[in-house]
């Protein structure tokens, strides 16, 4: 009966229960979902993102799953949202998704996010249960990681070990151009590559004097990027981009509505700065839309958003196979680990909005981020951070 055997450390009794070739399972036998909603290091507001009467947001909420295994092993995965949402996320988790994994094998993640996926296709495909679907494919990989012992870049292909880190945490609409430069200051000198800062006030101009500014307190050499979050109609997209170009621009983020793919072709043929988006895409199916459309020229697949590590991989080699850049969004704890572990180039967007859940700070050295180097991915939610920022 013996197969090639994988070390399974985590077994008591030391004998390996893992063969490739045989359908010996490592069994689900617990899920558990929470729900916690922790404050932002510093609130946020963006043109497509705001409180109720339009100010900052100042929490995020986060839906986390634990997946455990018959010998013992947890996988954690987790969810993200702003403004609304989070209940019903984990909603799916409890009761749609965690009977359909129960008795399941805990090693099978591609063939669990396509059981997942046709299950609620109907009602998902984007959005929530796509979100949902995330968390239970970091646990899934968080499982396989610490029961193979590495961690799970290593697992996906150690294409590197780190990678560049770039501040977007200190340029949102409300901050006046002051505030703004001095937290871009603080970071740069940690030696984060670059910034980027939010642009969609009502009045466009307001926005390219506030670039223009910023541009003049950093110098002609700072790495500047900046995000309009689908702020614009098509003629003023135009207007201004070719403004950010005159500014040195490194990249313009979702100048239009998501939807409207012909609008971000048009723009991107029309314009010479590069035109960056991808954020709210909700898996490889709608990267595959902007792709076809030649819509865009630098790729920000969300972690969270497109279905977890498993989908994540699949929009980068799609990405490699156009060509274009990945430059990932958000949940910089664990996209590093996509990062590095397929990824050739690309940075990662210094957001620390979860930050406050993990036992252990993300390490940054030098300007670059390392994934963590225990097995799984190496991102454990303490019970006493449960118990301080759980809600429901
Ligand atoms: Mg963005």
């Amino acid at each position: 009966m013996k197969g090639f055997t994988i070390g399974s450390p985590s077994i008591a009794d030391g004998e390996p229960k893992i063969f490739i070739g045989e359908k010996i399972i490592m069994r689900i036998t617990e899920v558990r979902t929470e729900l916690l909603r922790l404050p932002l290091p510093r609130p946020m507001q963006a043109a497509s993102s705001s409180g109720k009467k339009g100010g900052p947001v100042s929490k995020i909420n986060m839906p986390v799953v634990f997946i455990t295994t018959e010998d013992g092993t947890t996988g954690v995965g987790y969810s993200w949202s702003l403004l609304g949402g989070d209940t019903a996320t984990r909603c799916i988790l409890q009761d749609d998704f965690a009977p359909l994994l129960i008795d399941e094998d805990a090693l099978d993640h591609e063939r669990l996010w396509h059981k997942l996926y046709r299950r609620m296709q109907t009602g998902g495909r984007r959005g929530l249960v796509t979100q949902a679907q995330a968390a239970v494919d970091l646990a899934m990989w968080d499982i396989k990681g610490k029961i193979a012992g590495l961690p799970v870049y290593k697992l996906l292909g150690g294409r590197r070990e780190s990678a560049p880190v770039y501040y977007s945490d200190g340029g949102w609409l409300y901050m006046s151009v002051s505030e703004m430069v001095a937290a871009f200051e603080e970071y740069l000198a940690q030696g984060m590559f670059g910034v980027k800062m939010k642009i969609g006030h009502p009045d466009y101009r307001t926005d390219i004097q506030r670039v223009r500014e910023v541009r003049k307190a950093l110098g002609d050499k700072a790495w500047i990027a900046v995000d309009a979050n689908q702020k614009w109609d098509f003629p003023t997209a135009v207007r201004v981009g070719r403004e950010l170009e005159q500014l040195g621009i490194a990249w313009f983020e979702e100048p239009l509505l998501c939807e409207d793919i012909p609008g971000h072709a048009r723009l991107a043929a029309e314009l010479d700065i590069p035109i960056a988006m991808g954020e709210t895409l909700g898996s490889r199916f709608e990267f595959a839309a902007y792709l076809r459309a030649d819509a865009a020229d630098i790729l920000q697949p969300d972690i969270i958003r497109v279905g977890g590590i498993t989908e994540m991989v699949k929009v980068v080699t799609m990405a490699d196979v156009a060509n274009l850049p990945v430059e990932p969004h958000h949940m910089m704890e664990s996209t590093i680990h996509v990062a590095c572990g397929v990824m050739e180039s690309g940075a990662i967007e210094y957001m620390p909005w979860v930050a406050g859940a993990f036992a252990e700070p993300a390490e940054i050295k030098n300007g670059h981020m390392i994934p963590p180097q225990k097995p799984g991915l190496g991102l454990e939610i303490p019970e006493e951070i449960i118990r301080r920022f759980r809600v429901g």
